[in-house]
This record gives structure tokens, C-alpha cells and sequence, in this order.
């Protein structure tokens, strides 16, 4: 496989500390504060919404510091991975041990995504989600899913992979499945505390009958995309429109 065009690329672009540039801003993050120093031009260059922040005559532009009491720490470290590494780092659960990514640092991820105004990191997330969920054959909790719904907003992406989600487990799953996670009791509770899902569910519920379930995680990738379906794939430039 020739690299010659990603070499002539990474050339023009300039040797990497001076891509970087010298100035650093810090992001104070969480309820605990934790705390990340950034190359200033990285973060702008890659999400606008800190240029604006960090170029004001405000507090933030006058300290060139932030405080993101709201935000995830482990998801803004996972954004900022994808600032300096142009990809999404597997972080898994139970300290790194366990077998399963940590989905809820994902989650709260693609909210961070929406929030920033960042297509391309939400895409690349949803893409990461689904993937990962599929190879290592791991579900979202009805919990999670309700959390998906908490923390974006309408005709988000991730809405409606928890949504598809929620149906097929629904359906396919049994009482007794993974310690009655999906016991009829549990599938209840989550509709009654959600009633954005329960609307979500119901409609794809209704779309589907008569029709094989589908697996979500392994869908069209597209359809968890931000671009409009008639819309070529900034990812994929064969896929113009779903099923072709
Ligand atoms: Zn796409």
C-alpha cells in the first residue's frame, strides 16, 4: 500500500511542534476539577467553539482558562485524544481490565460532540459505538439507554441508536437474560422514567412489526451520521445514499 500521499500530506502540514503552536490553554473539568493543559491552536483549529471561547475579552480569554464544571472528565479526555490523535482511544471498563469499552465515557462523548458543534467527532463516535458494541458483543443497559436520552436531545443519532437498541433487546432477549437486565420489570421502569424513549420505542416497534429484527449495531453507518441521507459520506465517498 503506497503512504506516499499521507507523507507529502504530513510534510506540507509542517513538522509537529510547530503545527502545535506555543500557547496553551487549560480546561478545568467536572465537579472534581480535574485539570487539562491543551496546545491552544490544536483545540481551535479542530473544535471552533474553543476559538471563540478562548478569543474574547472575557474571563476565559483574559486567564486562557475554562471551567467545565458540567462536562464528563473521562469523555473530555477522550475528546482531546481525538484532538491530538485524529481517532478514538479504547478505553475499557473496570480500570482497563474488563472486556467491554467504558460505554457511559463514550456516551457522554457524543453529548460533548452535540454540545461543541463537532459533526465530525459525533460521527466518529457514533461509528466507534456501534463497532465496538458488536465485537465484543455488548448491549447498552436499559440504564444507559435511558442516559442517552438524557443527555442528548431530539433527533440526535444517539437517541436513535439506544431507541433501536431498546427495541431489539426487547424482542429478542429473555427475562433471565444477563441477570434479568432485560427482565419485563426493567424494560417498565425505563419507559416509565423516559417518555421521549417510550415515544421513540413504541414508533419503531410499529415500523418493525412483521419484519425480521434488525441488529442496530450493525446497521448502515450512515444512518448514525450527521449529513443528510441523499448526502455523499465524508467517510466513505462510495456511500452516496443508504443501500447502495
Ligand atoms: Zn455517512
Amino acid at each position: 500500500m503506497s503512504t506516499g500521499g499521507a507523507v507529502l500530506a504530513a510534510e506540507a502540514e509542517g513538522p509537529l511542534f510547530r503545527q502545535l503552536g506555543d500557547g496553551v490553554v487549560t480546561l478545568v473539568v467536572g465537579e472534581d476539577k480535574r485539570t487539562f493543559t491543551v496546545h491552544k491552536k490544536k483545540l481551535c483549529e479542530k473544535i471552533p467553539h474553543f476559538k471563540k471561547m478562548f478569543n474574547v475579552p472575557f474571563q476565559a480569554g483574559q486567564t486562557q482558562s475554562a471551567k467545565l464544571p458540567e462536562d464528563n472528565p473521562g469523555a473530555i479526555e477522550s475528546m482531546l485524544g481525538w484532538v491530538y490523535l485524529d481517532r478514538i482511544e479504547v478505553v475499557r471498563d473496570e480500570g482497563g481490565k474488563g472486556k467491554h469499552i467504558d460505554l457511559t465515557r463514550y456516551l457522554n462523548l457524543y453529548s460533548l460532540a452535540e454540545k461543541y458543534g463537532c459533526t465530525k467527532l459525533a460521527d466518529l463516535t457514533m461509528d466507534f459505538i456501534a463497532k465496538e458494541t458488536l465485537a465484543s458483543n455488548c448491549m447498552l443497559s436499559p440504564l444507559m439507554m435511558k442516559l442517552c436520552y438524557d443527555l442528548c436531545s431530539a433527533n440526535s443519532k444517539l437517541r436513535l441508536f439506544a431507541a433501536r437498541c431498546f427495541a431489539y433487546c426487547t424482542l429478542q432477549l429473555s427475562d433471565s437474560t444477563g441477570n434479568g437486565t432485560w427482565s419485563s420489570e426493567k424494560i417498565h421502569n425505563a419507559l416509565w422514567a423516559s417518555i421521549d424513549l417510550s415515544k421513540d420505542y413504541y414508533g419503531l416497534l410499529r415500523s418493525q412489526s412483521g419484519k425480521a429484527p434488525l441488529d442496530p449495531r450493525s446497521a448502515f453507518a450512515c444512518d448514525y451520521h450527521q449529513h443528510a441521507k441523499t448526502e455523499m459520506c465524508p467517510y466513505n465517498k462510495k456511500r452516496k445514499t443508504p443501500g447502495e
